[in-house]
């Protein structure tokens, strides 16, 4: 009998990848083992509508052990692979060792830690996993103060809840803008707006010198000499991909687990995606790890179609979106370290909040995004790589058609 194939990691990447395998024919054992004891969940919800109460766990869910039952997969959550052995195909847990025929690495992100909070024993929180969101929905009550340190996803995200939730909030960020890293300061600066119009405190420029505990509170200590009290700091700032796995097999590593256009690492039975993946992308020419849901969803099901035996190449471009309050955004594209030369804005950016954005190099449209515009999708991929036409970005003629 063949030996099964392997999945680290049960995160959304596993739950779409076991799915790809089901759907493209595989009809042997699969294992997926995971270090949190629930089946695969999506993560969006845990900064959002989970956070604010408005959503269930089951709701989050990717599918219900039923279903796993049913597909014959089996679940061996939490239970961490310790390491992998990529000569022997096998992998080594703490209740023994496991051969593999093929492999999956899903094994994710996890927090980047800010050491300053981890030694202090103030109330600090990271958001990862549902016990974090839970710890965190637990202290959104009215006019409870919350510190959050790290403009990006996260701590936008997480501020907008809790300022719905009737709680005080502020947002330390190291850089001029929030966001400004990902989107560049003419988008960036809305996000500002918007947070500041709905009563969050931005410190911008701000440097995190010292945190401590006082009685049940924690105090943030700003380089400017400022000192926040808070009843929760949640730290939001980046995440680094779970790579020790491969690392120690040997695996070659570059910001994440080298993988091709396949998914396929140096070893031919052995694939990596979603967050660990550091993933050649066929249209962007150049290699690029990507930690949004959507790239999860899309590398977990061509991993799993790929384990099954097919060569599908992964050319999606990077997609994310964000909720904010009553501002909705989605985002197709990839600026990369390079940067941009220009930002062509259609709308209204600083008003009603509604509007287009495109990203340019060198008169080629890198990304584009729309703002509480729900039709825009169809037209900004259709423009998206391509040599820009300013009259259609700006506005005066129709993206589409
Ligand atoms: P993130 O989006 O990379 O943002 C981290 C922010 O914290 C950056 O603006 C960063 O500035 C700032 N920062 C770093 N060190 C700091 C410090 N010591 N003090 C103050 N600010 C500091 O990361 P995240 O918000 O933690 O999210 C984690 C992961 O989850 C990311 O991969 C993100 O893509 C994903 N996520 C995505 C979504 C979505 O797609 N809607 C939602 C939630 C989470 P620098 O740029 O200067 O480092």
């Amino acid at each position: 009998m063949t030996a099964p194939i392997v999945v680290v990691g049960a995160g959304l990447t596993a739950g779409k990848a076991v799915e790809g395998l089901r759907e493209a024919g595989h009809d042997g054992p699969v294992i997926v083992y995971g270090d949190e004891t629930l089946p695969p969940y999506e993560r969006p919800p845990l900064s959002k509508s989970y956070l604010a109460g408005g959503s269930t766990l089951a709701d989050a869910t990717v599918h219900e052990q039923s279903w796993y039952d049913e597909h014959g997969i089996e679940l061996r959550l939490g239970s961490k692979v310790q390491e992998l052995d990529v000569a022997g195909n096998r992998v080594v847990t703490q209740s023994g060792s496991q051969e593999f025929s093929k492999l999956l690495l899903a094994t994710g992100a996890a927090p980047r830690r800010l050491g300053l909070a981890d030694r202090s024993d103030a109330p600090v929180t990271y958001l990862r996993a549902v016990g974090d969101s839970d710890r965190i929905r637990g202290a959104l009550v009215e006019g409870a103060r919350i510190a959050v340190i790290g403009g990006g996803w996260i701590g936008l995200e997480v501020a907008a809840t809790a300022r719905q939730a009737g709680a005080e909030v502020t947002v330390v960020e190291s850089f001029d803008l929030p966001l400004l890293r990902v989107l560049g300061h003419e988008v960036a600066k809305v996000f500002a707006e918007l947070h500041r119009e709905h009563g969050v405190d931005l410190r911008l420029g701000a440097q995190v010198t010292e945190i401590e505990r006082r009685g049940k509170l924690g105090a943030v200590h700003l380089m400017d000499g400022t000192v926040l009290e808070a009843d929760l700091m949640v730290v939001g700032i980046g995440a680094l991909p779970n790579t020790g796995l491969a690392e120690r097999a040997g695996l070659p590593i570059e910001n994440g687990v080298v993988v091709d256009e396949h998914l396929r690492t140096s070893h031919p039975d052995v694939y990596a995606a979603g967050d660990v993946a550091s993933a050649w992308h066929p249209v962007l020419g150049t290699r690029i790890r990507v930690e949004h849901w959507d790239n999860a969803i899309g590398q977990g099901t061509l991993a799993g179609r790929n384990l099954a035996g097919r060569e599908e190449v992964y050319d999606r471009l990077p997609y994310f979106y964000t909720d904010q309050y009553d501002f909705g955004m989605e985002y197709l594209g990839h600026v990369g370290p390079e940067g941009y030369d220009e930002v062509v804005l259609q709308g209204d950016p600083h008003g009603s909040r509604q509007f287009r954005a495109f990203w340019l190099r060198d008169d080629v449209v890198l990304a584009g995004m729309h703002a509480n515009d729900w039709d825009a999708m169809d037209p900004i991929r259709s423009v998206v790589g391509r040599p820009a036409d300013r009259g259609r970005l700006s506005g005066d003629q129709p993206l589409a058609g």
